[in-house]
């Protein structure tokens, strides 16, 4: 009974590079910001047309052993965090939480059943199984360059293929997930914007934190992790997201990996994610 009862409350966490995360109990999956393509830095810089390469998402999936999904969610429409929202969403009937930003370039992907968009809003909370998904918008900072690039929104569909800038960034959010008394913090972004008791009032046994663009790392650190009371902390958006995907990553130019880790001391645990791998929380 009690190992009954235990199976049905451990999550499967599984990163697929950038901030693809998927998140997997007995019964469902939830998978954040699905991007498996990766076009190269030359693609953007010659304003060459991207679209999703369906087959490696497809066979990349099958290596992951990725068989469901029932919800995608997607932090922000920028092309790296959107890109394959559409083969996702078809190969598992799933339904993809966004702005009408990400509607449209889901649709201009491809997307089959229009009836499983779903508009996101600040302060939302949607179930998913057991899992509970709270909405959470970020402001704008326009220090931080990474939000900055490619901002606006697509009011209209994006037909694939279209150039990497064209994928706006319609809006950041975050995801704070409860699932039974298991509490994970999906921070995709390192933007600090609210203040500390924001953080205090929804702590977090699991964070998966983006750490390209941030601050310094003491801002991440003091004002985003440790107010969370986060016991472990899995980085995020530190790999060349320029290269194919690949179970080994090479870090992005300036992201800095080791320093972040070095910066945190034995305050928490780092653990540093390899792609595919099944973690369980
Ligand atoms: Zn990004």
């Amino acid at each position: 009974m009690l190992s009954a009862q235990l199976y049905a409350e451990q999550i499967t966490a599984k990163w697929t590079g950038i901030t693809g995360l998927h998140l997997s109990d007995a019964k469902n999956s939830i998978y954040f910001d699905p991007v498996i393509t990766r076009p190269s830095i030359w693609d953007i810089i010659f304003f060459k047309n991207i679209s999703s390469n369906k087959k490696l998402v497809d066979r990349w999936l099958a290596s992951f052993n990725i068989d469901k999904t029932d919800a995608i969610f997607v932090s922000h429409s920028h092309a790296d965090h959107s890109l394959d929202t559409a083969s996702v969403a078809n190969k598992f009937n799933a339904k993809v939480y966004g702005t009408l930003s990400t509607h449209n370039i889901a649709i201009g992907g491809g997307m089959k059943n229009k009836k499983n968009l779903v508009l996101i809003e600040h302060g939302q909370k949607h179930r998913i199984g057991d899992f509970v998904v709270e909405v959470i918008k970020l402001e704008h900072n326009p220090i931080i360059a990474n939000f900055q690039i490619f901002s606006g929104e697509n009011n209209e569909v994006l037909k694939q293929p279209a150039s990497y800038a064209s994928f706006k960034m319609g809006g950041a959010y975050v995801f704070y997930i409860m699932h039974k008394k298991k509490r994970i913090f999906y921070h995709p972004g390192a933007l600090t914007v609210y203040d500390k008791s924001f953080y205090r009032s929804r702590r977090s046994d699991h964070m998966f934190l983006g750490i390209a663009s941030r601050k310094s790392d003491t801002d991440l650190i003091e004002n985003i992790i440790l107010p969370s009371g986060a016991k472990k902390v899995y980085p995020m958006h530190h790999d060349n997201f320029f290269k194919p995907l690949a179970r080994k990553v090479d870090d992005l130019w300036g992201v800095n990996l080791e320093q972040f880790i070095v910066s945190s001391g034995s305050r928490f645990n780092i653990i540093v994610p390899q792609v595919g791998e099944a973690i369980l929380l």
